[in-house]
């Protein structure tokens, strides 16, 4: 008993000094547009009026942060016994839902994002942007829970106001709960779809192998303090060592941007370390790397400070993880997505430098997934985030990118992008994700060719890109049509007309006959013994009593044919009714089948062009 309880000392001492050290984990929602992500945040912000206090819950830059006073107060329905222990902090909650900040939530090339919530609404199932996120977090490896929202809406349900799903499940009517399981049910086929095994959070055994999904509304509040206890849960036991305080600064920028009487600032997420005001700090610019000074670290005055002049609290230090945003001079050109390191000492000209060099090496990285054959479409994104998330998808999707950029599309990018016309003409385009495009850059685009494709969700973007593919290759099918010779051997079985032009009765002896094929005839020159090529010309029609046929296959009664050229040979001198008729292939013909009619030649007729007619024609 005494070993017992010294072990019990050990593990608790052990417990306080790793919880000590943990920081607080960061957390993104993701989900299609209107399943309820922001209703979602609403409601975890909101403080419970009956207690009356907050929790210590602290409105930050881009993002909210629970302390685990507060996590404690709203998960306390599902921990009436307390049993549950909380090791983290708190929990740092990115307020802009979607995937802007998911994506720019990086640092070289993993997720600082260290828990999602994927919003899925119950009602509707998986959606478009739905399967992007999962995409999203499945490339970046990031471990994520499924709000199933909207339970509310489930036929009849009685709600009871910010209870444990389980308990409120229990007391709805068996038809209500027959409609939430069919739904469930319903749901984790099509996670199943996507590759992803997901099971009803309590069902659940293990956290590493399902998805946990947590039926949820914004509205009533029902499942909230499930979720939040699934998340903490989940950060903690599936990484504490990604939680480890460092003191070294990880920080990465969220977004730029302009406001009245500060300039260009950014808003940052510090996931790890200490920021001073007046460090040094270096990120990525769209005319290379920007080092400047931090004027100012601010986070959002609370209410009743709002009364006084600023909006904003100024920080002498700042400690992760938190959002904050950074007055500075020189920001005109950050990169969301940059990361933001920290200068030990802001004199050293060759740590400045090294600095320098890292943080673009960001963007050399993916510089460096462009095509090496100089060949392949534009890509354009807002943010660093995005651009990386784009590569990625259109590596997957294997599209080749010949060059990429940051920023909105001007018509020097488009004038980039044309240079294509000449080399791969179909991609002389540009792929666009969540940009502005310059009118000006438009009407050039227009004007040269280029084709400019613009979306919001990644795979909009292939799909356009894929249709675009196929309409060229439509295109080019339709200027091939007289280059493709389909093959076959025709026997003359009647002339009808000895030239000009040639109208002659045949039988179809080998492959089909088609409109349009040139015709020949191959024959020995007795006197030189060299093989002479005498074409006839195209069949211009094909005629079995008196009615017109497209086509005429092997074996069926003969057809009369007329044939027309500009100088054709004549039956009688050059021609004899005994000589077979074959169709005039060439090595460009077949490559022109092998392009656009693969489906449209069968075994047999390859056959004939391989080992007769190539050899006929001495094509190689
Ligand atoms: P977002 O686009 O994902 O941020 O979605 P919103 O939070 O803006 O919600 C979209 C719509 O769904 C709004 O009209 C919300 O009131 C509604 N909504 C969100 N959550 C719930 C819910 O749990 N139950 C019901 N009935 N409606 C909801």
């Amino acid at each position: 008993q005494a070993s017992d309880k010294r072990k019990g000392e050990v593990e608790a001492a052990r417990n306080a000094a790793s919880a000590e050290n943990l920081r607080s984990p960061i957390c993104c929602i993701l989900g299609h547009v209107d399943t309820g992500k922001t209703k979602l945040l609403d409601k975890i912000r909101q403080t419970n009026v009956q207690e009356g206090e907050a929790g210590g819950i602290t409105q930050q830059i881009g993002a909210t942060y629970f302390p685990v006073e507060a996590l404690r107060k709203k998960t306390a329905v599902v921990n009436a016994d307390g049993a549950f222990e909380f090791k983290v902090p708190g929990l740092l909650v990115i307020d802009t839902p979607g995937h802007e900040s998911f994506t720019n939530l990086r640092s070289r090339g993993s997720s600082l994002c260290n828990i999602a919530i994927l919003v899925v609404d119950i009602m509707h199932g998986l959606e478009p942007q739905t399967l992007e996120s999962m995409r999203l977090l499945r490339d970046r490896k990031t471990p994520f829970i499924v709000a199933l929202n909207k339970i509310d809406r489930l036929y009849n349900w009685k709600p009871i106001a910010n209870n444990g799903f389980r308990d409120s499940l229990n007391m709805q009517q068996k038809s209500v709960q027959a409609e939430f399981r069919d739904r469930l049910e319903k749901t984790k086929v099509a996670f199943a779809e996507q590759g992803f095994n997901a099971e009803l959070f309590y069902e659940n055994k293990s956290m590493a192998k399902y998805v946990s999904l947590v039926p949820t509304s914004a509205h009533t509040g029902e499942g909230i303090p499930d979720m939040l206890k699934l998340l903490v849960t989940l950060t903690q036991e599936r990484m504490t060592r990604q939680l480890m305080y460092l003191t070294e600064v990880e920080c990465t920028v969220l977004e730029v941007k302009v406001i009245e009487g500060l300039g260009t600032t950014i808003d940052v997420v510090l996931s790890n370390g200490i920021l001073h005001e007046g460090d040094t700090i270096v990120l990525c610019g769209t005319d290379g790397a920007i080092t400047t000074q931090v004027r100012a670290l601010l986070t959002p005055a609370e209410m009743k400070e709002l009364r006084v002049k600023s909006v904003y609290v100024h920080n002498k230090t700042v400690k992760a993880a938190l959002g904050v945003k950074i007055t500075a001079n020189g920001l005109d050109n950050a990169i969301a997505g940059s990361r933001l390191l920290v200068a030990k000492n802001k004199d050293d000209e060759d740590e400045i430098e090294e600095l320098e060099e890292d943080v673009m090496g960001d963007l050399e990285n993916l510089m460096s997934k462009i095509s090496k054959t100089g060949r392949g479409v534009t890509v354009q994104a807002s943010t660093l985030g995005s651009l990386e998330a784009l590569l990625e998808f259109l590596k997957q999707s294997k599209i080749p990118v010949s060059s990429i950029s940051i920023g909105p599309v001007h018509k020097r990018d488009v004038i980039t992008a044309s240079t294509m016309l000449e080399k791969a003409k179909e991609y002389a385009v540009m792929l666009c994700f969540d940009v502005k495009v310059d009118r000006d850059a438009v009407e050039l685009a227009d004007k040269m060719g280029v084709k400019i494709f613009t979306a919001e969700i990644i795979y909009h973007l292939f799909d356009d890109f894929t249709k675009h593919m196929k309409a060229l290759q439509e295109q080019k099918k339709e200027e091939s049509k007289m280059l493709a010779v389909f093959p076959c051997v025709l026997r003359p079985v009647a002339v009808f007309n000895k030239t000009d032009p040639i109208v002659i009765g045949v039988d179809v002896i080998e492959g089909n006959l088609r409109m349009g094929t040139p015709v020949a005839a191959v024959k020995m020159n007795p006197v030189t013994n060299v093989k002479d090529i005498i074409s006839l010309g195209r069949v211009v029609s094909i005629q079995r009593d008196h009615k017109d046929l497209p086509i005429c296959k092997k074996g069926s009664p003969s057809v009369a044919i007329k044939i027309e050229s500009p100088n054709q040979p004549t039956y009688g001198r050059q021609l004899e009714e005994k000589d077979t008729l074959y169709s005039h292939i060439s090595r460009a013909s077949i490559d022109c089948l092998k392009e656009f009619y693969r489906d449209e030649v069968d075994k047999e007729e390859w056959g004939l062009i391989a080992k007769h007619l190539k050899g006929l024609f001495d094509i190689p």
